[in-house]
């Protein structure tokens, strides 16, 4: 690392890569799913964050660690409670286009203090309304590991 000039090339490369190339796919699942299979899922998947979709594969929410921690610690029966009572809903999911700059991407995960951003495409229904197809996701792993592929051979 060398002060301004290290920093600007630092910038110009992460404000060219995009998320469509590098993202991960993304491990969802339905708001049916309960909070005991949700986790089950977390370990089987290696992930911490479920991305929950409708049928059409269309956004609804989001499930973190920690949003099942808390309802598995509470006494409640995890086999009964579907993940639709635990989940963070939209519209306030914060998301990315497969067009951001990885730079954009790794801004919001720090503003908003989350690991996950589900990558998302919107289309317009013949109804007037949009629908946010998921089509991956970007986590902080996602830039560590880009980080050590921009390092790697100058370290
Ligand atoms: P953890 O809760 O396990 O530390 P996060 O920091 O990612 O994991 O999540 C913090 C909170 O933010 C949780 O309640 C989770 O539902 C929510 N959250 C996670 N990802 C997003 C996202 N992309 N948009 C909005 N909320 C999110």
């Amino acid at each position: 690392y060398n002060g301004q000039s290290g920093n600007t090339l630092v910038a110009r490369a992460i404000g060219k890569i995009r998320v469509k190339d590098v993202k991960s796919l993304p491990v969802v699942v339905r708001e049916a799913t309960t909070v005991y299979d949700a986790i089950v899922t977390l370990f089987t998947e290696d992930v911490g964050t479920l991305i929950i979709v409708d049928n059409e594969g269309g956004l609804i929410g989001v499930v973190s660690r920690k949003d099942l921690l808390k309802i598995a610690i509470g006494g409640n029966d995890a086999q009964k409670i579907p993940i639709s009572m635990v989940m963070t809903r939209m519209p306030n999911i914060v998301t990315v286009t497969p067009e951001d700059t990885i730079y954009q991407a790794a801004k919001r995960l720090i503003v908003h203090e989350i690991d996950t951003l589900p990558v998302v495409r919107t289309f317009a229904l013949p109804n007037g309304h949009e629908r946010q197809e998921v089509v991956g996701r970007i986590t902080k792993t996602t830039i560590t590991k880009l980080l050590v592929e921009l390092g790697e051979g100058h370290n």
